[in-house]
């Protein structure tokens, strides 16, 4: 049996009908950009993740982008990010004209350290983006002090964190705004690109809804240089349908995640945590172990795929090669040592066997 990394298609195979009946009401409607579709759906999206409203844009780094520009975030400007994520949280810093300041992440989690935040704050710093990595939620208490104390926009990174929560807080509810990608690999994706940017302040909302469009708030009358970056009616469309489905799909990636914890305890591997109070959407369930490429080989030949997660950090990449940064030996390590295993929905509990086995045999 195959274990494939991921199955992208198997959301269309158990909603087909569903989505089939969203595609047709689109196509007959006959409005394919900003209409009824993209606004149910940014209604719906803002009230399960907890935020007061929700922009649609096209990608999730449109979302991050434009989140932090509607901030008032621009050249000049100083941002920590942090050092491990995928590279689109720095690319969106570097878009606005700002720079990206890397901080590192606390080791165990993966997640943006606040400590070492506060060490990366100079009389530049504007804003914060902190990642909710692997979809499990960072300490947002912890960075809302600090944004509050030196006066920060803070902006998460919420795009493989649709449905974790702090406490019985949807992560929505935090900070100045989260910014989430609907690529459809992600938790919740579309069939395409899409994205939003999630905010408690309706002058946020505001500022978005100029910035995606133009920056346009009436038909051609430009306020300043927005951007054409707008989810389209039937991604939203699509999106509606599947939004239903995105805790029950979660309660299935946590239960896949609770059994791999359980196998694996015993084994010389490092293993997600989940610290008190912070539920994980459980987007990816990354390992850590220094004989990862050997690991990685073995599971491939017993037909189980595996996907690193990232492979070079954005300091080591060449878009970043110019710029000075500091020694990231936290994000290098984890680099070199982290595996993602098989997760989602639709994984069977004779493929997660599988996944236990092929690990189990190999001679550790
Ligand atoms: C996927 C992702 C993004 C970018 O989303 P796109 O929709 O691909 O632009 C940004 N940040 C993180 C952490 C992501 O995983």
């Amino acid at each position: 049996m195959q274990v494939p990394f991921l199955d992208v298609g198997a959301t269309y195979t158990e909603l087909a009908a569903e989505l089939d009946a969203a595609h047709q009401r689109v196509m007959r409607h006959g409005w394919y950009v900003l209409g009824r579709e993209v606004e149910a759906f940014e209604t719906e999206f803002a009230a399960a993740v907890g935020a007061g409203g929700a922009c649609g844009v096209a990608s999730g780094l449109d979302a991050l982008t434009l989140a932090l520009r509607a901030l008032g975030v621009g050249p000049g400007d100083e941002v920590v990010v942090p050092s491990m994520t995928f590279i689109a949280t720095w690319l969106s810093v570097s878009a606005t004209g700002a720079t990206p300041v890397a901080a590192e992440p606390d080791e165990r989690s993966g997640g943006l350290d606040p400590v070492a935040t506060r060490h990366a704050i100079t009389e530049r710093t504007r804003a914060v983006v902190p990642v909710h990595l692997f979809g499990l939620p960072v300490d947002v208490e912890a960075f809302e002090a600090l944004a509050a104390e030196h006066d920060l926009r803070l902006v998460f990174d919420a795009a493989q964190a649709h449905g974790a929560r702090v406490g019985d807080r949807p992560v929505g509810a935090h900070g100045d705004a989260s910014a989430w990608s609907f690529y459809p690999a992600k938790n919740l994706g579309a069939f395409g690109d899409g994205g939003a940017v999630t905010f408690s302040d309706p002058a946020v909302g505001d500022r978005l809804r100029s910035l995606r469009n133009y920056g346009s708030s009436a038909k051609y009358v430009h306020d300043e240089r927005g951007a054409n970056s707008r989810l389209d009616e039937l991604q939203a469309a699509f999106l509606r349908v599947k939004l239903p489905h995105l805790d029950r799909w979660n309660t299935r990636r946590a239960a896949i995640a609770s059994r791999y914890g359980d196998a694996l305890a015993e084994l010389p591997v490092d293993l997600p945590v989940e610290p008190p109070g912070r539920t994980s959407a459980w987007h990816l369930f990354v390992i850590g172990t220094d004989r990862r490429d050997e690991l990685a080989e073995h599971l491939d030949a017993s037909g189980v795929g595996t996907v690193v997660h990232y492979p070079i950090p954005p300091h080591r990449q060449q878009a970043y090669a110019a710029s000075c940064v500091a020694e990231l030996p936290i994000a290098d390590r984890l680099a070199a040592r982290s595996l993602s295993l098989p997760i989602g929905p639709h994984l069977t509990d004779a493929q997660v066997d599988q996944v236990i086995a092929s690990i189990r045999s190999f001679p550790w």
